[in-house]
């Protein structure tokens, strides 16, 4: 393989945004290269049972999903290169990119370089990810019907995961490290409404020391008030949704890229320009997936802004090129 390779399109990332952006450019022949970077497959392969992508039902498992994804892409001749970038040089055309194993060029750029969710990082903690401990409320809530379960953070995303999750589960407690929410002032209401007449318990100023459970996964949570270390309390429940934020993957894109204070790339969806939906801030620069997506982060609504990047790039080379 030649050490520089050139291509008119390369995308970022084997997520559900970058493969379903493969299988939309190759089948245009634009003949796209994807680096899959070290996560392959991405974030879904993190969970054993997706229960919302439609047309698999009653469930596929992420692993399997992000399979046939691959050979989807693979099967329209797209380029799949196992490579990693590290560097970027977006001022100069064609884009210059160098990864781990091989350098590039590209005359348009995907970038589908997913988030990862935060986690509190402790020990007890990574035993039980996928296996009870959930970042994601809408994926995972449906498994926990009519069960006690808890909520870890304070924002906005907390309290609208732990007012959702309290139509399903019997019981949610929501706990968090602060004696405040830093929520919108109508999500709280919303909450201590729920809080008064209805199944979420709030245990604040409280942190998170230890997730309990078993071969089958979580059994209980043990937190300690913020203001009394003597003072603590073990939940017996059996899942634990962890809502303290998301990193998006976009390290390499600071100072380069208009980003939003989160560190989201900006599209066009952002201003009001509706054509071009997925164009960042550098024209024939397109991002796609939970890296531009703060909001719905789901599997399929990542596919869906892949398909309308690799849409918005074949405008741009026909136009461009
Ligand atoms: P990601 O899936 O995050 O993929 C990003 C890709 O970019 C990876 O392949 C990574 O290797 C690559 N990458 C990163 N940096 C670089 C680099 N420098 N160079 C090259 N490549 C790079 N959603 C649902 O719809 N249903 C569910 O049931 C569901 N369950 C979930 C369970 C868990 C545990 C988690 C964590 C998420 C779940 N989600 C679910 C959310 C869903 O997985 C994400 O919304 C979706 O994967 C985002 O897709 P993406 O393509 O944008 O990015």
């Amino acid at each position: 393989m030649n050490n520089i390779q050139h291509t008119k399109l390369l995308i970022l990332g084997s997520g559900p945004a970058g493969y379903t952006a493969a299988i939309y450019s190759a089948r245009a022949n634009l003949n796209p290269i994807l680096i899959t970077g070290i996560d392959i497959g991405g974030q879904l392969t993190k969970t054993t049972n997706v229960e919302n992508w439609p047309g698999n039902f009653p469930n596929i498992s992420g692993n399997k999903l992000m399979d046939n994804l691959h050979n989807h892409a693979l099967y329209f001749k797209t380029n799949i290169i196992n490579d990693y970038i590290l560097k970027v040089d977006l001022k100069q055309k064609p884009f210059f990119l160098t990864g781990n194993f091989f350098k590039y060029t590209c005359d348009s750029l995907i970038i589908a370089t997913g988030a990862v969710p935060k986690f509190l990082g402790l020990d007890s903690e990574k035993k039980f990810i996928g296996k009870g401990i959930s970042s994601c409320a809408i994926c995972d809530g449906s498994f926990y019907y009519n069960r006690k379960i808890a909520v870890i953070g304070g924002g906005n995303t907390a309290i609208e995961e732990a007012l959702y999750l309290s139509n399903i589960a019997s019981e949610v407690h929501l706990i968090h490290r602060k004696s405040y929410f830093s929520a919108e002032k109508i999500l709280i209401n919303k909450l201590l409404d729920k809080v008064k007449n209805n199944n979420i318990i709030l245990h604040n100023p409280y942190i998170v020391k230890e997730i309990l459970g078993n071969q089958f996964g979580v059994t209980g949570i043990k937190i300690f008030s913020s203001t009394n270390i003597e003072n603590y309390k073990i939940i017996n429940l059996y899942g634990i949704f962890i809502s303290i934020g998301t990193i998006p993957n976009t390290n390499l894109f600071k100072n380069l890229l208009k980003l939003d204070n989160n560190g989201y790339i900006i599209t066009n969806h952002i201003s009001k320009n509706k054509f071009n939906f997925t164009q960042t801030s550098i024209s024939g620069i397109f991002a796609a997936g939970d890296v531009m997506d703060n909001v719905y982060r789901q599997a399929i609504t990542s596919a869906a802004t892949g398909c309308m990047a690799a849409v918005d790039a074949q405008n741009y080379l026909r136009k461009n090129f």
